[in-house]
């Protein structure tokens, strides 16, 4: 007599079943309930790997039958918060790879590697993503044995080891030795008959399917940051599963660039704006709108910088954390003035009085003309060009366009 039959039930086995049939229903229903094929099933798999991972032990299935679900989750003890039971997905591995007491297998099939491509803005705010993709996972008809239970027979010619050793003649006295992968049973170190192999997977032990992943994107995760996806690369029979490891790739963004927790953005001013101040709004990534002004009086020069606190980047696992919002500006100067407005301008500028002129002098022409294909000849420091946007806030990376006249 046990005290509750909830775990039996889970299972749908009889307190009396013995360990063949109780490892027949896990199997069944694991494979069943896997979240690969039943994504929205996840607390039933819970279950049944709870379940199963009581009613397999028998120590734990002692303590069960006795006291039911509330004994052993108390009785466990050790483990902590969820009383020192394994992850669902860890009992699945270690049931497909050869049972509890086995050594898990250190096989493991390959990791699969994708990039995700993200905006800055889902970098800022995090974001979900669903990721469709191709994978094997193990034969839910024959369970991952390739046909009928039994059906498959040790492979003859490698002795079920997969490999054919091979010794070839080098020369007379000498030989070396090689392995090849078998033919007969290619590599698997078993075959099955014909009339016995599985119709859904024929006998390969695994399906293709498609599944959707779902992904999530952390606010101030970085451009090439890796996300793991542990377990879910392609399934093997006796085999660990790789991971999926997706590399985030930022896409550039057209106002702003990105430097760390920092954020870098150009403001572009009108000169009046420059000399008599401004008042402009900047549309934040997350879509707010901010203001920002200048002081009364102040004149913003050309290329200068400020920034805001708290309106860069979330750091990644801090996102309540912000950088900086760097902003430089970009001051447009007019082509030319109305030339009878240039005495009243000119009253509230600084500057020098007139120069003397020497009464022998001569008055040449100044022609347009700009530095770049100058600068090119001389330039001499890093790669400042390759930067672009970035090594103009680089010291020493300073563009200038010199188009403006000392003499008056
Ligand atoms: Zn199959
Ligand atoms: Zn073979």
């Amino acid at each position: 007599m046990v005290y509750e039959t909830k775990f039996y039930d889970i299972l749908g086995v009889s307190p009396s079943c013995t360990p063949e049939e109780l490892k027949k229903a896990y199997r069944k229903l694991a494979l069943k309930y896997h979240p690969d094929k039943n994504p929205n099933e996840g607390e039933k798999f819970k279950q049944i790997s709870m379940a199963y991972e009581v009613l397999s032990d028998p120590e734990k299935k002692a303590i069960y039958d006795e006291g039911g679900e509330a004994a052993i989750k108390q009785g466990a003890g050790a483990g902590g918060a969820d009383g020192g039971f394994h992850s669902p997905m860890d009992i699945f591995h270690m049931f497909f790879n050869g049972g509890f007491s086995g050594r898990k297998s250190e096989r493991k099939t390959s990791n699969v590697i994708h990039t995700l491509s993200v905006t800055l803005e889902e970098l800022y705010t995090g974001t979900k993503r669903k990721l469709a993709l191709q994978k094997n996972v193990i034969c839910e008809t024959c369970e991952g044995i390739g046909g009928k239970r039994g059906a498959s027979q040790k492979c003859a010619p490698c002795r079920g080891t997969g490999v054919i050793t091979k010794v070839q003649k080098i020369a007379p006295g000498l030989v070396k030795q090689y392995e090849e992968r078998c033919r007969n049973c290619r590599g698997l170190g078993e075959t099955i008959d014909d009339k016995d192999r599985c119709k859904d997977c024929s006998g390969r032990k695994t399906v293709r399917v498609r599944k959707l992943l779902d992904v999530e994107v952390y606010p101030g995760m970085a451009d090439e940051q890796r996300i793991v996806l542990r377990g879910e690369g392609d399934q093997e029979p006796d085999c660990r599963p790789g991971d999926i490891v997706l590399v985030v790739e930022e896409k550039p963004h057209p106002t702003y660039k990105r430097s760390g927790p920092d954020l870098l953005v150009y403001l572009h001013l009108q000169i009046a704006e420059a000399l008599c101040g401004f008042r402009k709004v900047i549309k934040t990534l997350d879509a707010r709108d901010i203001v920002i002004q200048s002081c009364p009086g102040e004149v913003v020069k050309h290329m200068s910088t400020k920034c805001v606190l708290g309106e860069g980047m979330p750091v990644f696992g801090q996102p309540t954390e912000k950088g900086r919002l760097i902003i430089q500006f970009i001051v447009a100067f007019p082509d030319a003035l109305p030339p009878e407005v240039v005495p009243e301008i000119r009253k509230y500028l600084p500057g020098p009085p007139p120069e003397p002129i020497p009464e022998d002098h001569e008055t040449v022409e100044l022609m347009d003309f700009t530095m770049d294909q100058y600068q090119k000849l001389g330039e001499e420091d890093d790669g400042s060009d390759e930067g672009g946007a970035y090594s103009r806030f680089h010291p020493g990376g300073e563009r200038v366009h010199i188009q403006s006249c000392n003499s008056s």
